[in-house]
């Protein structure tokens, strides 16, 4: 690794904490593959950073936007189509997981508002208490309910697609600035997908990790 790269993961540290920022080549590895290794090449991200707060994700994008280093946001990693594996070299990989809150329950709005690294397991669980349940795809139940739902997947039991099921999120662009969808545009109120204007959950939505890191979500409870 050279000198610049290793002063880029010193700066990397000094936002996520010492722990969360590594260039070890053995934890980059187990970020390179994933069930379609067979048709996607592996490869190695040059470092993984596993911020704990949207501020550090904000930090984090910009310092990397400031070098213009790639950024792959990873949620959960279970994709099926390698949409986590570094395609350029010195790439940050941003695994999300540590960021696994469900901010809010709300059994009248019938609505979960999580960030990345809730699991539709781990929703699921906390959802039974109030008699409600996200919608699920034909997938593993550790599947992360943002990234699923932000990718617009699809369910075998229901015409609706996951974009149907999100009412509206918050996105830190790569510049740091803030992108709020729906009612969140206008208050602290997410509980509403359109707000005034233009749609923008529809234009942002299914870019996999291309305009930004989805930092929460709020989905419809059925
Ligand atoms: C056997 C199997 C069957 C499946 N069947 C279905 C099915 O029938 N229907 C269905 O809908 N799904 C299905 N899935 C699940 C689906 O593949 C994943 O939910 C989906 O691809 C997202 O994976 P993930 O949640 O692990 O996200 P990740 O793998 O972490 O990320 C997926 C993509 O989203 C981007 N991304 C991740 N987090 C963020 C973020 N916070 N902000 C911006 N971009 C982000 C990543 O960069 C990447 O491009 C299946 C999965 C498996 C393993």
């Amino acid at each position: 690794m050279n000198e610049t790269f290793s002063k880029l993961v010193k700066e990397l540290q000094a936002i996520v904490g010492e722990g969360n920022a590594t260039d070890d080549r053995a934890i980059c590895t187990s970020y390179s593959r994933d069930q379609h290794w067979y048709f996607v090449p592996a490869k190695n991200p040059a470092c993984v950073v596993r911020p704990g707060t949207k501020e550090e994700v904000r930090a984090v994008l910009m310092l990397a936007n400031t070098h213009k280093i790639p950024v792959i946001p990873y949620s959960t990693g279970i994709n099926v189509r390698g949409l986590t594996i570094p395609v350029h070299d010195g790439s940050i990989l941003l695994d999300l997981s540590r960021m696994n809150r469900i901010l809010e329950i709300n059994p009248d709005m019938k609505t979960a508002t999580v960030e990345p690294g809730v699991t539709f397991g781990m929703l699921l669980e906390q959802t039974q208490k109030y008699k409600l349940r996200p919608a699920f795809p034909d997938a593993p139940l550790t599947v992360s309910v943002l990234a699923n739902y932000y990718l617009r997947g699809i369910y075998q039991t229901s015409a609706a697609d996951g974009h149907d099921h999100t009412i509206s999120y918050e996105m830190i662009l790569p510049n740091g600035e803030t992108l709020k969808t729906g009612s969140r545009a206008l208050s602290e109120m997410p509980y509403f997908r359109y707000g005034v204007g233009p749609d923008f959950a529809g234009m942002f939505c299914a870019h996999p990790g291309t305009c930004g890191v989805v930092t929460e979500l709020t989905a419809k409870l059925y």
